[in-house]
């Protein structure tokens, strides 16, 4: 399910149930934060969204939550929003649904509130949709910074999301070690920019 930075608008279309962008007229987006916590980079990201006084959701790895309960803490202290995004990352396109849906109950032992989820590498089928649902608001994004991708330039990314944002647009970025040189670039960058621009930032859901 990736495509360029920006999610095609047919694409969305296929999937209403999946929230891939927030309907709202006023400036404001949604950053969100994958994979993590890791010691490499989150701590990076909360200085800087404190220091901006953003505030920003943060879709982490059961597996990465235990590793580093302090930082965990950190996120929920400082008032950002907290997703589900699997305990081991599993491949909803190749894992049977049975093991997938045992992954990401295995997450919510952890914070048994949490109603958002975004599934790992964004590849969720139908039927898995069907199951979640229930008990949470499915999030994508319309914005894709690739700053994961090795041969993507620190500046490629700062440009993919501030060229591609709109008013409600979800921003996906990644605080794991892959990330991290491109977010120590970028983050402040793109902040810095879309505020000059007008932009408020929202992690109410
Ligand atoms: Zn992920």
């Amino acid at each position: 399910m990736f495509f360029g930075a920006k999610t095609p608008k047919l694409f969305q279309a296929l999937f209403p149930t999946l929230v891939w962008k927030n309907a709202t007229n006023e400036k404001k987006v949604w950053l969100t934060f994958d994979d993590g916590p890791t010691a490499e980079i989150t701590p990076f990201v909360l200085d800087t969204l404190l220091f901006y006084n953003v505030k920003a959701t943060f879709f982490c790895l059961g597996k990465q939550m235990v590793k580093h309960p302090e930082i965990l803490q950190r996120i929920t202290a400082e008032g950002h929003s907290i997703g589900n995004h699997s305990y081991s990352h599993p491949n909803g396109f190749t894992t049977c649904t049975k093991k997938y849906l045992k992954d990401i109950e295995k997450w919510r032992q952890i914070i048994p509130e949490t109603k958002l989820f975004r599934p790992p590498f964004g590849k969720i089928f139908p039927w898995q949709i069907a199951k979640l649902k229930k008990e949470y608001k499915i999030i994508m994004w319309d914005v894709l910074a690739w700053d994961f991708k090795k041969n993507t330039s620190k500046e490629k990314c700062y440009s993919n999301v501030v060229d591609n944002v709109q008013n409600g647009s979800i921003i996906v970025l990644h605080d794991n070690e892959k990330s991290s040189e491109t977010l120590q670039f970028a983050l402040p960058k793109i902040i810095e920019t879309l505020k000059e621009r007008g932009f408020a930032f929202s992690a109410t859901w």
